[in-house]
């Protein structure tokens, strides 16, 4: 987001134009702070004495005689009968006190910070957190070694709010989180992330630094276990890429394996040393085709893990290798079961058989 617009942003969801939106007396100002009649108790045995402090920097309010207290975005929330994410798309929409806002536009995502910052900030992020026994033990039944899991950074999310806010807080001394998809500002302009129950599976580039985050869910959520560590449409946010993940591939490289599922190629990586890259959760081949573009690639062995869903295979070779076939890409399909089937060595076998 650009200055200007966060600066629009915070006047139409300062405790300033909230006041004005839901017509609160105010009396006095002093400073930063101003003081209003209570919109909870009223006035105080018959007198018009402000008893409610709106502070114009924190965004907060506090009122001396019912004690209720709380952010901008709350208070009008809880009068307007709103939850606090709704209250926030009404207040963007409204006309802000004192601000102009003809002709102007939100955009509340941030551009992307370059790979060297991501990288940077989340291998950060993911020192200062741990990897639980449960979700250890998890990865290791993917197939993962002990030490592959440490070298390559795989950590819990964490669950608690206070402990997402003081991570994030503790990063945003050093680092500028603005740019960096999963972190955001919360109603009290504070850096924050969503805490979640899941694993953050790192997603390197070829020259080993971390494009971004994918998150390995414990519980399946919207029919999938896969998302990635976003902050997309959230106060400062920004929204994460598709990225696809690469080992080994180097300037010469013709031919690599290619998966669907960023646990695999992890696997593949730990196992067989061999040209890999993955995706998750492509809709097409655009962006395979826009990575594949500039480098010597010309064989493709695809290696998909069979369960029931044939139906899964036939959509992926449909809305995906088509649109490779049509290029001019060589590709070989490989299907698996199990990790163990899938280190068998029909794969290095057909790897090697291409590269000499
Ligand atoms: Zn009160």
């Amino acid at each position: 987001m650009q200055k200007k617009e966060f600066e629009e942003l915070q006047k139409c969801i300062s405790i300033f134009n909230v006041a004005h939106q839901l017509n609160l007396e105010v009396i006095e100002r002093k400073g930063n702070e101003f003081f209003a009649i209570c919109p909870f108790c009223g006035y105080r045995s018959k007198t018009i004495k402000a008893n409610m402090k709106l502070n114009y920097i924190k965004n907060s309010y506090h009122c001396f005689d019912c004690g209720k207290s709380g952010y901008a975005i709350g208070l009008y929330a809880t009068l307007r009968n709103l939850d606090n994410k709704s209250a926030f798309k009404e207040l963007l929409e409204k006309e802000a006190f004192s601000c102009d806002k003809s002709e102007f536009v939100f955009d509340t995502n941030n551009k992307i910070a370059d790979l060297n910052y991501r990288d940077t900030v989340y291998r950060s992020l993911l020192n200062t957190i741990n990897l639980k026994n449960d979700h250890k033990k998890k990865l290791e039944d993917l197939g993962l070694t002990k030490s592959y899991i440490e070298d390559y950074n795989f950590k819990s999310i964490p669950t608690k709010k206070f402990a997402s806010r003081i991570i994030s807080y503790n990063l945003s001394k050093n680092f500028d989180l603005a740019g960096i998809p999963g972190f955001f500002q919360n109603e009290e302009f504070k850096w924050d992330f969503t805490p979640l129950n899941g694993i953050f599976i790192p997603v390197y580039s070829s020259t080993n630094k971390i494009k971004g985050l994918s998150i390995l869910l414990d519980k399946t959520y919207n029919g999938t276990n896969n998302i990635w560590f976003s902050s997309n449409n959230k106060i400062n946010g920004t929204p994460a890429e598709n990225w696809l993940m690469s080992f080994n591939i180097k300037e010469d490289t013709h031919t690599i394996i290619l998966t669907d599922d960023f646990i695999t190629a992890h696997n593949l990586n730990l196992g067989l040393k061999v040209p890999i890259l993955a995706f998750s959760s492509i809709q097409n081949s655009k962006n395979l085709i826009k990575q594949l573009k500039n480098t010597n690639i010309k064989k493709i062995i695809f290696t998909v893990r069979l369960s029931d869903e044939t139906q899964k295979i036939d959509y992926l070779i449909e809305k995906l290798l088509s649109g490779l076939l049509d290029v001019g890409y060589d590709i070989e399909i490989k299907t698996y079961f199990d990790i163990e089937s899938m280190y068998d060595s029909s794969v290095l076998e057909m790897f090697n058989n291409n590269v000499s």
